[in-house]
Formats: C-alpha cells, sequence, structure tokens
C-alpha cells in the first residue's frame, strides 16, 4: 500500500485545533482588539516566561526581528557580521539591510556554525556575529561566545529554527544581545501568517526594540527616532498564546519522532542522521527540521516521492554562498561540499508513528534491504 506523506500538513494541524481556537479567534475580533492590545501583551509575557527571558518584543517576522535585534545591539553601517552560510538568505538580508557587511562561515557536519569557522573570519572591521540555531539545534556556544569576549563582539542569534532548544541548558537565542524567533506557519510555533519576536535581558534594548516596532514613537506617541511599522498582530498573538501552551508536547513529540527515525535509519550506508536526540547531554535539540545527508540524494528523493513521501531542500538547494548575485565571499569548503547532498525529512507533529515507520520502510527499500 502506498500512503502519501505531505512534507507538511497545514489543514491537518489546523484541524486538530479548530474547536478550541475558533472561540478565541471570534473574541478577538468581537473585541476589535487588532493591533497592540492585551493578546499581545500577555503572549509576550508567556514566552518571556518560557524562555527565562526579562523582555519579548513580538514583531511582524522573524526577518525584521533580526534586523531590529542587530540594529537595537548596537551593528552599524561599514560593519562586518559573521553569519553561516548554510542558513536562511534572511539571516544575511538583515545585516545587509543595518548596512552592514555580511561574511560567511563554514559549518560542521551537525550542519551549526563552529567557533573554529568564526575565528578564522575575523578581521579588523568584525564587529559582530550571528550563529544560526539551525533545524532546532544550538551550536556549541563556549568557543563563539570566547571568541566574541576575547574580540569585544555583539552576539545576535538567529534562533529563529530553535524556540526551546538549548545548549548546556542555556536556551537558544539567550546567549548574546538579542535573540530572535519566527512564527512562520511552518515553525515549531507557528501562526497563521507571519509573525516573529526579539527577546533580550537587557532593559535599554528592550525599550530601542519597542520603540523599533511602532514609528520610533515613545509610550506618550512622542516620536524619537525613526522605526518601523512591525508590530506582532494581536489576533496571531492569541493563537501563538494559545500553542505557545502546548508547546513542550510539540517539542516532545518531534523528539520522538526523530527517535524514531535514529532507530531505524542510523548505520545505514550513504545516510548521515542529524544527531539523536539523546546523544549528547550538552544539547537538547527540538527538530524543527530532521536535516540528513546522502551522496544518491536525487535518486533517493525521487524513490520516496514515487512512494507518495514528500522531501523537500532547504535553500532550493543553495546555500547563501552559492546565490551568485549576492556577491559573498565563498571560501566554506564543508558547506559547499554537502550542498548536493542535504535535504529534510517529513518532521512535524501531524505525523503519526506509522507515517514515520513508512518513511523508514521506503529508504531501507531503496538501500535494497
Ligand atoms: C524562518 C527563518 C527566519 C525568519 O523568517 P521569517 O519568515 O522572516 O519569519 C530567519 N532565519 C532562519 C534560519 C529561518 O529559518
Amino acid at each position: 500500500m502506498t500512503k502519501q506523506i505531505p512534507f507538511f500538513n497545514y489543514p491537518a494541524l489546523y484541524a486538530r485545533d479548530e474547536a478550541r481556537l475558533q472561540p478565541i479567534i471570534t473574541d478577538v475580533l468581537r473585541r476589535g482588539a487588532y493591533v497592540m492590545q492585551r493578546d499581545l501583551i500577555e503572549f509576550e509575557g508567556d514566552l518571556a516566561r518560557f524562555l527565562g527571558v526579562k523582555h519579548v518584543v513580538g514583531v511582524a517576522d522573524g526577518t525584521i526581528a533580526l534586523m531590529m535585534g542587530l540594529r537595537a545591539a548596537g551593528i552599524r553601517p561599514g560593519d562586518e557580521v559573521i553569519v553561516p552560510s548554510h542558513t536562511f538568505v534572511a539571516s544575511a538580508a538583515a545585516i545587509h539591510h543595518v548596512g552592514a557587511q555580511p561574511v560567511l562561515a563554514d559549518c560542521g557536519p551537525d550542519h551549526l556554525i563552529t567557533a573554529e569557522a568564526v575565528h578564522c573570519k575575523l578581521s579588523p572591521r568584525t564587529r559582530g556575529i550571528m550563529p544560526v540555531q539551525l533545524n532546532g539545534r544550538t551550536a556549541n556556544m563556549d568557543g563563539i561566545m570566547d571568541i566574541a569576549r576575547d574580540h569585544n563582539l555583539i552576539v545576535v542569534e538567529d534562533s529563529c529554527q530553535a524556540l526551546g532548544s538549548k545548549f548546556k541548558g542555556r536556551i537558544a537565542g539567550t546567549f548574546g544581545a538579542a535573540g530572535t524567533c519566527s512564527f512562520y506557519p511552518s515553525k515549531t510555533l507557528g501562526c497563521y501568517g507571519d509573525g516573529g519576536a526579539v527577546f533580550t535581558n537587557d532593559d535599554a534594548l528592550a525599550e530601542c526594540l519597542r520603540l523599533f516596532r511602532d514609528h520610533g514613537r515613545s509610550s506618550t506617541g512622542d516620536v524619537v527616532t525613526f522605526g518601523y511599522n512591525s508590530r506582532l498582530d494581536n489576533l496571531q498573538a492569541a493563537v501563538l498564546k494559545f500553542k505557545l501552551a502546548g508547546y513542550d508536547s510539540e517539542i516532545r513529540r518531534r523528539r520522538y519522532l526523530a527517535g524514531i527515525y535514529q532507530s531505524r535509519l542510523a548505520g545505514l550506508p550513504d545516510l548521515l542522521l542529524p544527531p539523536a536526540p539523546d546523544s549528547d547531554p550538552d544539547h537538547f535539540d527540538i527538530f524543527q527540521n530532521y536535516e540528513v545527508e546522502c551522496s544518491r540524494r536525487d535518486e533517493l528523493r525521487a524513490h520516496l516521492d514515487s512512494q507518495g513521501v514528500k522531501t523537500i531542500i532547504q535553500w532550493g538547494g543553495k546555500t547563501i554562498h552559492q546565490f551568485k548575485e549576492l556577491g559573498l565571499n565563498s571560501d566554506v569548503p564543508y558547506t559547499e561540499s554537502m550542498t548536493g547532498r542535504f535535504f529534510l525529512l517529513p518532521m512535524n507533529t501531524s505525523l503519526s508513528d506509522d507515517d514515520v515507520h513508512y518513511v523508514c520502510d521506503k529508504i531501507h527499500q531503496f538501500y535494497g534491504r
């Protein structure tokens, strides 16, 4: 029997929550509470408690969260900011749009930036580091934070794929001046459109972020800086507040599914899996994605597709240094070598255990076992 396993099943996830969400949505609409209302304030408070940070500022999306975080933290035109090449173009775009220069760094076999990779990109103009906590895993931040301290660099984390992920017990997005999250629908905490947040423990920085998201207007309505129109919609905030209440069990489920992939697929020739959920006590991964490497990737994907299993390749299969029109540095050897191999297996909470076993069966079939 051939199953159909979509890569992501938005309608199924909505259907699961519909009965409980409808009254929440209707209530917001009936109150006419659309912009900067109590649902936003309450969600920001809940998320701050979840993260253990002092301030959460809800914004329009994860990309503007990064831009505002960089600007509020003091990145200025002409500064260089080190960022991995294996990330969504939004990470580098945020650096570009504050007038700074993205300098691309390599990643390791867990697909995350390393301290060594940061170190070899330092220059006299380096002013910041943007570690990207990719696929739900937090980089080994010890060495990266040592470099930042030794060279007096600003760290703004792109933790848009890592809400709740930890390194040595410390939560992604709380290592540097500011961290970010995205509530794009396919993110682990997704809303029904665009949304994002910046978080920080720094009072002055938080004040700056609140000004930036609302046209630079202070609480008295006075304009004190040039800001943006970048608020998280109140309706989305109400949805997110509801979803955040069940977020721990979402993460548990993702880690459980990752465990099935691990136990079924470990040891297959030519398939590099992400680190297993409990393989390293320093890391708590939330499995935003399940990214593997395979040298016969295109054949394997075609086989899975023919069996009803949809997979995708992040960033359309090109990391940032390969977008030649952007004109960035391309000396990132591991990233370059793995771009022909990486892709994502289905990973989300609409999948049943059987679905994941089916995907594994089809991979075994491909390898002729
Ligand atoms: C999703 C994401 C962002 C932000 O995306 P938005 O669509 O602007 O919310 C930034 N960086 C990474 C790595 C992402 O995956």
